[in-house]
């Protein structure tokens, strides 16, 4: 199987908890099947500060809580098709041009192309 679901791509979760909500992947793991989705899954983490042994002055950085995206199983994600606003499936294609694309099953729109570099 292939990722369908690339950085960038704005997703909603199928199940689960955050059943139902929308965002943009932050992150993909491959080797877990995971991805991070912004502002979905959110944990908090609660962070010890370290005392740094700072120099500037004493000031001191004190814990706190960090919110952070949990990553999420990419099965339980579903890609939103920018174009019908839709959550929809993606088929391996080529687009008009005859760029190997991926394209949404159901409008035919071209996805977004991966997210390379960015
Ligand atoms: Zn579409």
């Amino acid at each position: 199987m292939k990722l369908q679901i690339l950085k960038g791509d704005t997703v909603v979760v199928r199940r689960g908890k955050e059943k139902g909500k929308r965002g943009t992947v932050k992150a993909v793991f491959p080797g877990t099947w995971q991805a991070t989705v912004e502002g979905v899954n959110v944990v908090k983490r609660h962070t010890k500060s370290r005392a740094q042994q700072s120099n500037m002055g004493g000031a001191s950085r004190t814990g706190g809580i960090v919110e952070k995206e949990a990553p999420l199983p990419i099965s339980a994600l579903q890609y939103v098709c920018e174009a019908c606003n839709a959550p929809t499936r993606l088929r391996h294609g080529e687009t008009k041009e005859h760029r190997r694309a991926r394209i949404c099953a159901r409008c035919g729109e071209p996805a977004r192309e991966s997210a390379k570099g960015a």
